[in-house]
């Protein structure tokens, strides 16, 4: 990222040498009358929705922390979660109350002032449905209407809460509890109807989405992504469109175009955004194996809230097959582009584009790199497609993608600041490489486990030393704050580089911006340089976004901490030598907080020294192909686990004396460990331990 240098220093004279006087001057206007200040001595300001305001802008008017104050702030309150799996979730501050949801979509509702829990809702969900996902049991928040606090579980269901106490209002089944169905994301309100999504394109699934009535919980619509088998009739025109692009028997294989994440309510034009996923599988030459676009795989589709009905689409990745997904965070705003007012929809999804999209027709505006890319050149204007770079679809499992699986985005949201005019996000560079795949298995449809498409050998990184990953994270596995100006279509400022796996952003009128992840820190830095004004010591990873707000004039930060999901299961060398523990916690900061977190009283284990390998180098090498097929996307590529998962090569003798118990009979299901019977022999789990035990040892030896 070191070629961004000299830009920072362009963008912050040309675009914001002009801005730092600008808005020093909206800032005195900002001050107001005395009267104006009485009032907001005693505001309260909520945060209703999930990206605060329906623009999704995650955006707060509040300014008593600014740039002048904000090295006063501290931590207020703390409370922790009962449970430390991912935590993603964005709070919601209602009627001086934060409703937020740790894994396995437990609910909690805390006092915004002094953190003491109200009430606490566990969903209870079957932990067997762990394996039925891809990225760990997290929950990304709860939505509220109408009295109502709305969690969508993850197994599948969508439960609506009284706000008040807790106690279920109804609780309905949004998927097939067969399939591998799970749900992650935050429901999104339209009027009288809720909406969901759901995940499981890594797992054979057909993606969907479903609105219910509010007040009862009855089904009003569902709207499905991709085509089902045309034998069956297809559902809608719109459907039947779709299938045109497709070819082969891609029904068989589920298709994907799951929306998990993103899905956005305008009330102005009465639309409804959502964002979908990749292709199921990654491989497209298997799922549809004349090519086509494969419609609306990555794709942001507007629809019509009351009906479900189609309006428009925009593709970003045709033919998707690098699990490009178009999930990652919508937000809207109303920006001046070529002179005009333009209503746009904005997102930096996986592929690495920054799109601004007219969201009144879904026309493109413009599209640019926001990261490194290697699979297209550009966006052509003209057509509104990817050029993609010649052989971006080598798969031999050597050619290095950028960006990669995990994308040059995720889901962690962005935020826009419209005094700066800037959006801020976590970006993200490394590569993936993608193996055709080698064994049968692999290349027929088979819902129920992990299936790229891909042969998962091809993403498993060498055997390296502790410096060698720390050299390969320096040079090309990073993650970096970034502004981004979405009119010129250019970056403003890049923080350092740090490792991958950043956190959600927060923007506020006191032009700050407000992250967590940063080596276990909360960080707020100044909305105009990116300069870092201020830390907090968070004693874990962060990857939720923070929000704000006000109670009697006292204005808050709060955010949920922990780490986890698809980069704490499957991180690799990517998380690995995170050195920080996983704890779930809410944290809630004000000016003068004093509040001091406890004395951790865990630390990372000491490595038991492992028994001797027993079996030959061939069977260890079998091993190691065993696992990184069929253990890898839980415990890490390599066995390099995030931290989330336990790290096998850690393993007591215990652990080693029922081996075949757990990885043949599953008798750790009820913790979410599922037996592989059915995919892997007695002989093939004596291998994958030879092969765990054989990298202990190197480990042990001080080789790593
Ligand atoms: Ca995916």
């Amino acid at each position: 990222m070191r070629r961004f240098a000299p830009l920072i220093v362009l963008s912050v004279l040309t675009a914001c040498g002009s801005g730092t006087e600008q808005t020093e001057e909206r800032l005195t206007q900002k001050a107001g009358t005395v009267a104006e200040q009485a009032a907001a001595a005693s505001e309260t300001v909520e945060w209703t929705g999930h990206g605060n305001d329906w623009k999704e802008q995650r955006y707060s008017r509040l300014d008593q922390i600014n740039r002048s104050t904000v090295a006063e702030l501290g931590l207020h309150w703390s409370f922790d979660m009962t449970t430390r799996r991912g935590v993603e979730a964005t709070p919601l501050m209602i009627n001086r109350t934060l409703y937020v949801t740790g894994s396995w979509s437990m609910v909690y509702a805390l006092d915004a002032v002094t953190g003491e829990q109200k009430w606490f809702y566990d969903p209870q969900v079957d932990r067997s449905f762990l394996a039925k996902g891809c990225c760990d049991a997290v929950n990304r928040g709860v939505a509220y209407a109408d009295g109502k606090i709305i969690v969508g579980a993850y197994d599948g269901r969508l439960i609506a809460l009284d706000a008040n106490d807790g106690a279920v209002v109804w609780d309905v089944q949004t998927t097939d509890r067969e399939q591998s169905y799970t749900i992650t994301g935050a429901p999104v309100i339209a009027g009288d109807k809720v909406i969901i999504g759901n995940g499981g394109a890594e797992l054979g699934v057909r993606g969907y989405v479903t609105a219910y009535d509010i007040a009862s919980g009855k089904q009003a619509w569902r709207f499905y992504t991709v085509p089902g088998n045309p034998a069956d009739g297809f559902e809608n025109d719109v459907m039947e469109m779709a299938a045109k692009t497709w070819s082969g028997e891609w029904w068989k294989w589920g298709g994907g175009g799951t929306v998990w994440d993103s899905m956005v309510y305008d009330p102005e034009l009465d639309l409804l955004y959502i964002g979908v996923g990749n292709g199921s599988p990654w491989n497209q030459s298997l799922r549809s194996p004349e090519g086509g676009d494969n419609l609306f795989l990555a794709s942001i589709v507007a629809l019509k809230p009351d009906s479900g009905e189609y309006v428009w689409h925009y593709q970003t990745t045709p033919g998707e097959t690098w699990d490009f997904t178009a999930t990652q965070h919508i937000m809207l705003a109303d920006l001046e582009i070529a002179g005009k007012l333009r209503k746009v929809l904005m997102q930096a999804p996986k592929n690495g584009f920054f799109y601004v999209l007219d969201r009144t027709n879904g026309e493109l505006i413009s599209a640019e790199k926001y990261t490194t890319v290697t699979w297209a050149e550009r966006v052509n204007m003209a057509t509104g497609r990817p050029v993609e770079t010649d052989g971006a679809r080598v798969f031999d499992g050597k050619k290095p993608v950028i960006p990669s699986m995990g994308g040059g985005h995720n889901w962690p949201p962005m935020s826009y600041n419209p005094q700066t005019g800037l959006v801020y996000f976590p970006m993200m560079v490394f590569p993936s490489t993608y193996l055709a795949p080698t064994r049968d298995i692999d290349k027929k449809p088979n819902q129920g486990y992990w299936h790229l498409g891909f042969d998962n050998m091809g993403m498993a990184p060498p055997p390296a030393s502790v410096n060698e990953i720390n050299a390969l994270l320096d040079a090309s596995y990073s993650g970096q704050l970034l502004a981004w100006d979405p009119v010129k279509q250019e970056q403003a400022w890049v923080q350092p580089p740090q490792r991958p796996t950043m956190g959600g952003t927060l923007s506020t009128a006191g032009l700050l911006v407000f992250q967590g992840g940063k080596n276990g820190n909360l960080t707020a830095h100044d909305a105009e340089t990116g300069a870092e004004l201020w830390s907090h010591h968070t004693q874990t990873g962060a990857m939720a976004a923070p929000i704000s707000y006000a109670i009697d004039g006292v204005q808050y930060v709060a955010i949920a901490v922990g780490f986890g999901g698809g980069f704490g299961a499957q991180g690799g060398a990517l998380a690995h030598h995170w050195k920080i523990p996983n704890r779930s916690r809410v944290l809630v900061y004000k000016l003068g907080g004093t509040h001091e977190l406890p004395e951790p009283e865990d630390t990372l284990e000491e490595m038991p020294k492992p028994a001797a390998v027993t079996a030959s180098a061939q069977t260890v090498q079998h091993g190691q192909v065993i696992y990184q097929r069929h253990c890898a996307y839980c415990h890490g590529d390599g066995l390099r686990t995030g931290g989330l998962t336990p790290d096998l090569r850690y393993s007591s003798e215990g652990i080693h004396n029922i081996w075949q118990d757990i990885v043949i009979d599953g008798v750790l299901s009820p913790v979410g460990m599922v037996g592989f019977k059915e995919y892997i022999s007695a002989e093939d789990a004596e291998a994958v331990r030879q092969y765990v035990l054989s990298e202990a040892n190197r480990v042990y030896a001080g080789q790593q």
